[in-house]
């Protein structure tokens, strides 16, 4: 391809609107530690959360339903508390994830409260993948909060969650939910612009990926180079796992950069940030299987 040609498809890329993103009535957006937090200090951005907040409402008030996956329980609590290492001992974790999540929770509450908009918490363990009763319950009540017109907030229930009960990271527990409530759309808001063809921070010809119409294990092994940050749990594996589940189960997704959450909006408008996954959805969608088949994965 010339020059010419590639910089015309780039500005036409640029040009061109996603109309499918435009149509999307259910929307689940994942946020990580990372992304709520100031670099330096590990303390909560309250502009950020601001920021989010008001974007998500404003989706809301769009007329679409909107569900937010927000980590940062045990590293607010860990900060609360002056403890340095929670991974030390699971119950130090545990007891950081109780301190930090009502914590978030108060932040979150009050901000939604702003723009007049009821919020609730909905902490979720892994048996709600495993067991039917669970699912059922975990399914009905999403549902009754949407139609409520609330915003649920969901974690995992890390205070309780031990390892076989545990979903391990919110990109999977993300994807989990968007199964869950068949959801049409996953954001993942992250600290890299999308997907790449190599890790960008250390090798400068990685490519930028717009789309991925088919993710096949080309793109899978695209995951093994560690992309993520060392704050939450999720590196771009994680991510491209939640992907396997959201596109698997009817749900487009998009991994985008959260450094300016008011990206939000410019992906609800159709425009072109971060990566889109197209949704491949599968009539056959066996969450358990899926899970089993992502934990060999490892
Ligand atoms: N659930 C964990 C928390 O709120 C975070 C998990 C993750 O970062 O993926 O601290």
């Amino acid at each position: 391809m010339s020059a010419e040609i590639a910089k015309n498809s780039i500005e036409n890329i640029e040009e061109q609107i996603r109309e499918e993103i435009l149509t999307k009535k259910r929307v689940v957006v994942k946020i990580g530690s990372s992304s709520l937090q100031h670099p330096m200090t590990g303390a909560l951005d309250l502009n950020k959360m601001e920021v989010l907040v008001r974007e998500l409402c404003n989706i809301r008030n769009s007329g679409k339903e909107v569900i937010l996956v927000t980590s940062g329980a045990i590293s607010v609590g860990k900060r609360a508390v002056n403890v340095e290492n929670p991974n030390e001992h699971i119950e130090l974790k545990q007891a950081c994830a109780a301190i930090g999540q009502s914590r978030l929770m108060m932040v979150y509450q009050k901000i939604f409260a702003e723009y007049n908009q009821v919020a609730a918490q909905v902490l979720l363990t892994k048996d709600i993948v495993t067991n039917p009763v669970s699912r059922k319950n975990a399914h009905n009540t999403l549902m009754t909060l949407l139609e409520l017109g609330v915003i649920p907030v969901v974690n995992e229930n890390d205070t309780i969650s031990t390892f076989e009960i545990k979903f391990g990271d919110n990109d999977t527990l993300s994807a989990i939910v968007a199964s869950l409530v068949e959801a049409d759309l996953l954001i993942l808001l992250t600290d890299i612009d999308g997907l790449y063809t190599d890790n960008p921070r250390t090798n400068s010809k990685a490519k930028f990926i717009d789309t991925v119409d088919v993710l096949d294990e080309k793109i899978m092994k695209m995951g093994s180079s560690e992309t993520g940050s060392s704050v939450g749990t999720g590196g771009m594996n994680t991510k491209l796992m939640a992907a396997k589940i959201a596109t698997t189960s009817g749900a487009d997704m998009i991994i985008a950069n959260s450094s300016d959450i008011r990206i939000l909006h410019r992906i609800m408008d159709g425009r072109h940030f971060g990566t889109l996954f197209k949704q491949h959805k599968d009539d056959d969608f066996d969450l358990i299987k899926m899970m089993e088949e992502i934990e060999k994965r490892g």
